[in-house]
């Protein structure tokens, strides 16, 4: 099996095909700590793309809270016991050594357990190029099963008063997890279809199913570790996010050409949610682009992270973790880089400051931010950091170089002069 370079991991991995990439890459950051669950996304995207027939169970956007919830119900706990089993028959450990590697191609050391295909492999399953089931049909029914059910309350009655909201973790906790298919790097989805259905794009690395050549095996739902792909009863076909490509080509008349982020993005009440492309080397590595907001925020500020990098499919969904939630938790979930990214957004720099008040600052995707410093407005000391706030503005540019976004720090008040003009 050809050997591919994952930067999540900071390792090479075994994946059926050979490197070939993109030349920008669809990307995404979600900030878990600002989600309200409104599930204005899911609704976006469904009256968009799945209000047909066949379609009732397809939620190609969903919003489920964990630890309890998962649409389908248990995806994550299922593939994480597969996963420990392969390990636990070869003899192995999922572990991470964060003291190994560094620099922009190992940010979070080197996983030194088996991926997904490394998994199948090892378990001689030559059929299967991962590890992966298929959900059963009573699985998709919910896609928010066990909303705002939190952990941790009923054991612990003593404290729950007292210390159930204290820093650095809640002993009664909960989160919302946002979740589209990722546009993978090196996807299973991809890799299982043995119709070869299913395709990368070169232009922005969206991963699509040809609807004229899948034949409904369901592979692609099978293998997937994030279970994005869906299939249709009333079609026979498996379906999936597709990235809202004709807004991604600038085919929204609205923005005159220019690129537009997807429904679920530009719908966020939130304002969790910013959207992009970065640009790629040859062989997949970013190419530097430090002005570029979310090759700030991912590779340099570093606050945002991979969810669930040891699958292997190097996703290109990206999540501040919540700050509330136990970290071993939040380990297994986003990787060894939880705490530094918990730590920067607790105490954010100037820069990350700034650069954060660009998400659902507008519906055109930015290419390029430039900020233009302001006043210190506050100053604190907490931890025994002082932390103080600027109120910087950041400026926003489209792929033409337009100005699309000017947002300041400070959010501006307006008071109204002290006339009546309506009696009513
Ligand atoms: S998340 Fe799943 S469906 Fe989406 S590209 Fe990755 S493997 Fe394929
Ligand atoms: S619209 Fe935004 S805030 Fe509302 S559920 Fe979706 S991601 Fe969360």
């Amino acid at each position: 099996m050809p050997k591919v370079y994952n930067w999540q991991l900071g390792r090479d991995m075994d994946y059926p095909y050979p490197e070939k990439h993109p030349q920008w890459q669809f990307a995404f950051v979600f900030n878990i700590n600002r989600c309200i669950a409104c599930q204005t996304c899911t609704m976006a995207c469904k009256s968009t793309w799945t209000f047909s027939k066949g379609q009732e169970y397809m939620w190609w956007n969903n919003v489920e809270t964990k630890p309890y919830g998962g649409y389908p119900q248990g995806w994550d706990v299922k593939l994480l016991e597969m996963l420990d089993q392969a390990h636990q028959k070869a003899g192995r450990q999922a572990v991470w050594d964060p003291q190994q590697g560094g620099g922009e191609q190992q940010p979070y050391g080197v996983y030194e357990g088996m991926t997904v295909f490394e998994a199948a492999r090892h378990a001689g399953k030559r059929e299967e190029v991962a590890v992966g089931y298929e959900p059963s049909e009573d699985e998709w029914r919910f896609p928010n099963i066990h909303e705002d059910t939190a952990t941790g309350s009923r054991d612990q009655k003593e404290k729950f008063n007292l210390e159930s909201t204290t820093l650095p973790a809640h002993h009664t906790w909960f989160f919302y997890l946002q979740r589209i298919c990722n546009h993978c790097t090196y996807p299973a989805c991809l890799s299982a279809c043995p119709r070869g259905a299913i395709y990368k794009r070169p232009e922005d690395g969206i991963v699509l199913i040809d609807q004229k050549r899948c034949r409904g095996y369901r592979k692609c739902v099978m293998q997937c570790p994030y279970k994005k792909p869906m299939f249709r009863a009333s079609t026979r076909v498996s379906e999936k996010c597709i990235a809202c490509y004709p807004r991604i080509e600038g085919g929204d008349p609205l923005t005159e050409g220019e690129p537009m982020e997807t429904r679920c993005m530009a719908a966020c009440v939130g304002k969790i949610r910013l959207q992009g492309l970065v640009r790629l080397e040859s062989d997949g590595a970013w190419a530097e682009d430090r002005q570029n907001p979310l090759y700030f925020l991912i590779k340099v500020a570093k606050v945002a992270l991979p969810l669930y990098p040891q699958f292997g499919t190097e996703p290109n969904g990206y999540y501040i973790p919540p700050r509330w939630a136990p970290r071993p938790y939040l380990r297994q979930m986003f990787g060894p880089g939880v705490d530094a990214a918990i730590e920067a957004y607790t105490f954010p720099s100037r820069e990350l400051m700034a650069v954060l008040q660009l998400f659902r600052a507008t519906q055109r995707i930015v290419f390029r931010y430039e900020i233009v410093e302001g006043e210190k407005v506050f100053e604190r000391t907490a931890n025994g950091q002082t932390w103080s706030m600027y109120n910087d503005t950041i400026i926003g540019f489209s792929k033409s170089g337009k100005e699309v976004a000017r947002v300041s720090v400070e959010e501006p008040k307006f008071i109204r002069p002290d006339v009546h003009s309506n009696l009513i």
